[in-house]
């Protein structure tokens, strides 16, 4: 940006946060009701406007219609509709018991919006990552400006355009561009800042956010596993793996990262796995590139991250077991399998994001516990088994945002659960009720009765009879 382009984008970022940070006073006193009419009118747009979303998507990354339905449209609408019959419920007081010691008070806790708040997203699910937190801040009765991804430009446009259309300014702007912008923003005293992307750039925002302590949700990556035990239904893990891993070409902060599979096993899963991917994106072994149910990696950087990824990978005798072909003028990366991986290798090191899946096995399930636990906390780990004591192992003796037994990916559909990573994965949790609170403050509130309270006892000049209580309460409290 061009330094006089810089100081009229400063200029208007300034302009709609403090036009929302006045108007989000107001929005302290809102009801269920007047949220709830937000919720609709964004519910009404996006039902309206399907074709448009599924197009805008597709423009930026030829994702298939239907994964367009599920994993962008679908996850927003369930979200919305999940809120608006829910809010009332959430945002009511929650009353807390009364210890002994406090007798003659009462207390609850109150739900505020935190106030103005800010949402940057990523690309690789660029409606449903910056709608799906929009819906928690309107629930919560907060005011947003929203910064979708630069790597997904028709999808951007149509968020202003969807923000636009329904939304005063002052409750919703949207601001698009890139890291220049996304800095300008991060410079302004936000009362909360919801981040999606990646764990380096949470680490930039955590420090942004820091000089005006807003408090943070960062929704971070990384390398999420998938164990599959000895005892397992081969074709039932192979079936849910390829899907999980291959949906939006691999280009999923919850997709099995990699595989740790019982060498019992090993070859009979691969074996299924690869049965499983033709059968789903190149039934008629015309060619997955051919296939309309298969996407594309969203830009040329990305595409040239996987190869690097690849080639790494086989120059230090990595095994391709299924696919491995790449067409650079399309961004196509085909499903691959890898085996025989080490440590030494990039797909080890890093997070893939894309559609490489190595393999690793493991002859004891405490040595497939040891290889998670000396690698960051993941954001999902998944455990495939036919007997419950080796997931329950798992569960006790591993950290990770979410684990899910004999499935993948779904868990983000669940709403009635956290979603969210632990420390390098990210922290604070989003969807339904956990988004409400993630741009709420839970305000304590308490309220004494006039004249004696439990504590006057306690008042200086600490006579004989205060001593005394104070040392019943050190004994018995
Ligand atoms: P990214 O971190 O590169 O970018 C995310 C957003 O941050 C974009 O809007 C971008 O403009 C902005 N940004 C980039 N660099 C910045 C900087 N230096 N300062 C300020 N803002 C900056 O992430 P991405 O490539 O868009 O997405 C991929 C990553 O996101 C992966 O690590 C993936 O696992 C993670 N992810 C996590 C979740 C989750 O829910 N936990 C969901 C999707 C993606």
């Amino acid at each position: 940006m061009e330094p006089q382009e810089q100081v009229i984008q400063k200029s208007k970022i300034e302009e709609v946060f403090n036009r929302q940070k006045e108007w989000s006073l107001k929005l302290r006193k809102s009801t269920a009701i007047h949220r709830i009419s937000n919720l609709n009118k964004m519910q009404d747009w996006i039902q309206a406007h399907k074709e448009d979303i599924r197009k805008a998507v597709y423009a930026d990354f030829k994702k298939p219609f239907p994964e367009t339905d599920l994993s962008e449209i679908f996850v927003v609408t369930s979200e919305i509709n999940h809120a608006i019959k829910h809010l009332g419920d959430w945002m009511k007081p929650k009353s807390v018991s009364t210890p002994l010691t406090m007798v003659g008070s009462k207390s609850n806790i109150q739900y505020e919006p935190k106030g103005a708040a800010l949402i940057i997203a990523p690309w690789n699910f660029p409606f449903n990552l910056a709608m799906g937190p929009l819906v928690s801040a309107l629930a919560a009765g907060c005011t947003a400006i929203v910064k979708p991804s630069e790597m997904t430009p028709h999808t951007s446009a149509l968020i202003r355009r969807l923000v636009e259309e329904v939304f005063e300014p002052e409750l919703v702007a949207v601001f698009e561009g890139d890291v220049e912008v996304s800095q300008m923003l991060l410079a302004m005293p936000f009362d909360h800042i919801f981040f999606t992307g990646s764990p380096s750039v949470g680490k930039i925002v955590m420090k942004a956010a820091a000089e005006n302590l807003s408090s943070v949700t960062l929704e971070l990556g990384g390398k999420s596993p998938a164990i599959i035990d000895r005892n397992v239904d081969i074709v039932d893990a192979a079936t849910k793996v390829a899907w999980g891993k291959f949906l939006n070409c691999g280009q999923t902060c919850v997709a099995p990262d990699y595989v740790l599979v019982h060498e019992e096993v090993k070859d009979a899963f691969i074996e299924e796995l690869s049965v499983q991917m033709q059968k789903m994106y190149d039934p008629k072994s015309k060619g997955i590139e051919n296939s309309r149910d298969y996407g594309r990696i969203v830009n040329r950087k990305h595409w040239n991250r996987l190869n690097e990824l690849f080639e790494d990978g086989t120059s230090k005798g990595a095994k391709i077991i299924f696919g491995g072909n790449s067409i650079g003028e399309e961004n196509y990366f085909e499903p691959t399998l890898m085996s025989e991986v080490k440590e030494d290798m990039k797909v080890i090191q890093e997070e893939i994001f894309g559609p490489i899946l190595p393999i690793i096995s493991y002859s004891g399930i405490e040595e497939a516990i040891e290889y998670i636990n000396l690698k960051p906390k993941p954001l999902s780990l998944y455990v495939f088994s036919n007997e419950n004591h080796v997931p329950d192992q798992v569960l006790q003796e591993t950290s990770a945002g979410a684990v899910v037994i004999n499935d993948c990916v779904i868990q983000f559909l669940q709403k009635e659960l956290p979603f969210g990573g632990v420390n390098t994965s990210g922290f604070g949790k989003a969807h339904g009720y956990f988004g409400f609170l993630a741009f709420s403050n839970e305000k304590a509130v308490m309220k004494q009765r006039i004249g004696l309270t439990a504590s006057r006892p306690l008042y200086p000049p600490y006579g004989f009879s205060g001593k005394k209580i104070l040392k019943a309460l050190l004994k018995w409290f």
